[in-house]
């Protein structure tokens, strides 16, 4: 198995991949490893709870248990498959297949994968060689050089994740300048500001801008409190790596700054509450649908003088995204709260190529004979990542956009990859289902405007009635 980083959506099943009988080895960076080493855990600790009270819903309708995909002592057993690879230099994977990592700038260990594999017996019969971009980062990324790899492929397999975005480039002090703006509006007159942030790579870049500004003096010197134990354990992998890291080589502390706070416990946690302003408070998770981060929401979002700055981009369906579209009040642990802290998001920070920069890094690999495979994309954003492609002067005919559950034939003698006949888990032309919690979510948000835009209080009490009976009747 070749790791390319340790983003859940990459990792995430990696235990359940070792639960159902998998004995070989998981190759991957240290860096990866690493972040893997609390990621996997959690993710296993995260299920045994949701399962646990899904199970004690289910028995109260009499209905049979389910069983997690995974535990956290599944997730440990896991990490002991892990062998830690170097990036740069080549690696026998064995049946004549050899591999070797490079820095693709996304995040903390991220890599991009080339891969060859020996055709026949003839030692001398040139290898195929193959390159799996992994997830690509930007330019100019805090802490990581512009992503790497070699030229002339006979296949590239490449993300397509923002293949459709074009992004404003920005130098980082302009970035720098940008959040110092958002930062200083929201701490004036000794003001509170909460961030929520995802664990890995968000949380360091921020903290990292944030001390670069307020040693500059150009943001007040307030607390930041880091309220998330993944976030201190990530930010601890990467002061152990800050030697690789190119913003935290001269700054190998983060959490030993005096201004940083880590509350790993309930009790630190819970004392955030006693203060009154003049603090910065980030917590996970990102788009506010678990953590921490939900109980500062619930003290805070009432209140005028909090603001609620997103630095990451809101999946439809969260309460982060409910916030950014501007809701009146939201639920949370089963409380209405009004809505009246300022809310803002910065979309600066970004782990990800925007369309320009994945079309510059497949130009760099040129030439390939013969296909680019685009991946781990909506459809849309892959077929944009096509167009701006052939625009660019590569032969559409030779870039495939695969469906789930494709397989091909890598190693014939035909220039072009062979479709295989398969069976499907779903059919080609299925719709992609949203999940009912989106659906729920938007509905929800749909309900509460008909309600606020309603004439009076004897329209709403009529609009009750009306959806009661949709109900009744169903
Ligand atoms: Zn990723
Ligand atoms: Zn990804």
């Amino acid at each position: 198995m070749l790791q390319t980083h340790a983003h859940i959506d990459h990792a995430g099943l990696l235990p359940k991949l070792v639960k159902a009988g998998f004995e070989g080895r998981i190759h991957a960076t240290e860096g990866t490893r690493d972040l893997l080493t609390f990621m996997l855990p959690d993710s296993g600790y995260i299920q045994e709870m949701e399962v646990e009270k899904l199970n004690r819903r289910k028995a109260r309708h009499g209905k049979s248990k389910v069983e997690p995909i995974y535990t956290q002592a599944d997730a440990e057993r896991t990490l002991e498959a892990f062998n830690i690879v170097a990036y740069e230099r080549w690696i026998d994977v064995g049946h004549g297949v050899r591999a070797r990592y490079w820095n693709a700038g996304h995040i903390l260990g991220s890599a991009s994968i080339e891969v060859e594999i020996q055709r026949g017996t003839d030692p001398a019969t040139s290898p195929l060689r193959l390159l799996f971009s992994g997830d690509i980062g930007p330019d100019n990324k805090l802490f990581h050089p512009d992503p790497d790899a070699p030229k002339g492929f006979d296949y590239i397999i490449c993300e397509s994740t923002y293949g459709g975005r074009l992004r404003a480039r920005k130098t980082p002090d302009e970035r720098r300048k940008e959040l110092a703006g958002e930062i200083g509006k929201a701490l004036e007159n000794d003001r509170i500001l909460l961030i929520p942030v995802f664990a890995v790579e968000r949380t360091q870049e921020l903290i990292t801008d944030i001390l670069t500004l307020q040693e500059a003096g150009e943001i007040p010197t307030v607390p930041i409190f880091l309220d998330s134990p993944l976030a201190i354990r990530v930010t601890r992998v990467f002061e152990k790596h800050a030697r690789n890291l190119e913003e935290l080589s001269e700054r190998p502390s983060l959490l030993g700054n005096p201004n940083i706070r880590p509350t790993e416990s309930v009790e630190q946690s819970k004392a955030i509450n006693r203060v009154g302003g003049g603090a910065i408070i980030m917590a996970a998770s990102g788009m506010c649908d678990a953590g921490r981060i939900r109980h500062h929401l619930k003290k805070w979002l009432w209140q005028r003088n909090a603001t609620v700055l997103f630095a990451g981009y809101q999946v439809p369906g969260t309460l982060g995204r409910l916030l950014v579209d501007g809701v009146k009040s939201v639920k949370i642990h089963g409380q209405e709260i009004k809505v009246q802290a300022t809310i803002r998001a910065l979309d600066i920070y970004s782990g990800h190529a925007d369309g320009a920069e994945l079309v510059e890094w497949v130009q760099e690999r040129e030439p390939v004979s013969r296909a680019i495979f685009l991946v781990h994309g909506e459809e849309e954003s892959a077929m944009l990542l096509k167009a701006a492609l052939v625009e660019h002067g590569l032969d559409g005919e030779r870039i495939l956009i695969p469906a789930l559950d494709d397989e091909v034939e890598l190693l014939g003698e035909k220039q072009l990859p062979v479709f295989r006949d398969v069976e499907r888990r779903l059919p080609l032309d299925a719709p992609i289902k949203q999940d009912w919690h989106n659906d729920l979510a938007q509905f929800s948000f749909d309900v509460r405007e008909v309600f606020e835009q309603a004439a009076d209080d004897k329209a709403r009490a009529k609009l009750i009635r009306r959806l009661r009976r949709a109900l009744d009747n169903d």
